[in-house]
């Protein structure tokens, strides 16, 4: 079977081994029973929990002051639990830096007053808003960290008392990213982690309160326990995927390919006579990649030029259109190489 690279957004490329390794053990993980058949109480499935939790305490040195949960309900529910557990005044401050911190917002404003403390709309998105220079009175500061659809990331963090909460769901286990400076992470599973089903938040321990909140909704309930049923597939995926992350490397690892990855297609897009990317400058995103020709239908020719030579998922969001490549911990060097390849080949038919 000829080799295909998938660019896929989300859910995005897992590891080819760790696939390989899911397969062979999921008939049987243990004594004849699948991985999936198993009761997320017994201590087979325990011990995968707790290594999932270590690896990613390892990965991201997440301090004991810290807890880490295991949720579902995607990313997107974070955008209702942060402000339902952290409201103390009522009053929220968000960045709003693309069209997944505005679903932010527009969820936290069921919870109490946002502030929009800064806001990139003007530039469609291509630019990230810069910090507040003072930003008090309010329960935290949240922010899109990797701005998946435009292409965006901030590299730099505020001087701030505020509790930072951070979208991490498109940049997580790719960069570094300096836990201690955060009260809450949080990361839908299914672009560096496993597959969907799984939400990851990291929070200081000291901004759990018990809250007067259904149980699933309240952080206190989620706390070195699982509350209920889990996703027990996407956990056990997510701890191998962890494992391969850690052989390869870490984190550090991780970033210093992706860096590679990006600055060889971002000097692709800048060099081209054909394609351009849509943001330039110094927050341009490592993972996520959008580019055009400037013309949908050549953007369209391109994305089925593209996907007939193997390179699939490079359609922009749905939203904005475009082209986009995501370039996850899973996706080769090789697979760049082969983008960038075709694009020449693509630039050539046009002039012929
Ligand atoms: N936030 C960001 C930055 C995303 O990229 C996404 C999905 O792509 C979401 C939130 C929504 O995540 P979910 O589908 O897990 O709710």
């Amino acid at each position: 079977m000829a080799v295909v690279y998938n660019f896929s957004a989300g859910p995005g490329v897992l590891p080819e081994p760790v696939l390989r390794e899911v397969q062979a053990e999921f008939l049987s993980y243990k004594q004849g029973v699948s991985i999936v058949e198993m009761s997320h109480r017994s201590d087979t499935f325990g011990t995968i929990v707790e290594q999932l939790e270590t690896r990613l305490r390892r990965l991201m040195h997440i301090p004991d002051d810290y807890a880490v949960l295991f949720l579902q309900g995607g990313a997107t529910l974070q955008f209702s639990m942060v402000p339902m557990n952290l409201r103390e005044t009522g009053r929220f401050a968000y960045l709003d830096s693309g069209i997944w911190s505005k679903k932010a917002i527009a969820d936290a404003k069921h919870f109490g007053d946002v502030i929009v403390a800064g806001s990139s709309a003007a530039s469609n998105y291509g630019t990230i808003p810069d910090w507040p220079e003072h930003i008090q009175d309010v329960d935290y500061l949240h922010v899109t960290l990797n701005n998946t659809i435009e292409g965006t990331r901030y590299t730099k963090l505020p001087d701030t008392d505020v509790p930072l909460v951070a979208d991490v769901s498109s940049n997580i286990l790719a960069e570094a990213i300096d836990v201690q400076r955060y009260g809450l992470l949080y990361a839908g599973a299914q672009k560096n982690i496993g597959p969907a089903g799984l939400t990851l938040v990291i929070i200081r321990r000291d901004l759990i309160t018990e809250r007067d909140l259904p149980s699933y909704l309240a952080y206190s309930k989620h706390v070195d326990t699982l509350l209920n049923t889990p996703s027990t597939f996407s956990l056990y995926v997510a701890e191998r995927v962890l494992a391969w992350v850690e052989t390869e490397g870490g984190v550090e690892e991780m970033e210093r390919r992706n860096e590679k990855k990006s600055k060889l297609l971002y000097d692709a897009l800048d060099t081209s006579p054909l394609f351009y990317a849509l943001v330039s400058g110094k927050n341009r995103s490592l993972t996520n990649i959008p580019f055009t020709t400037g013309d949908d239908a050549t953007d369209e020719a391109f994305r089925q030029f593209a996907e007939t030579r193997g390179l699939i998922e490079l359609g922009g969001h749905r939203s904005v259109g475009g082209l986009r490549a995501s370039l996850y911990n899973a996706m080769p060097l090789e697979g760049v190489t082969r983008l960038i390849d075709v694009m020449h080949e693509f630039e050539q038919e046009g002039q012929d």
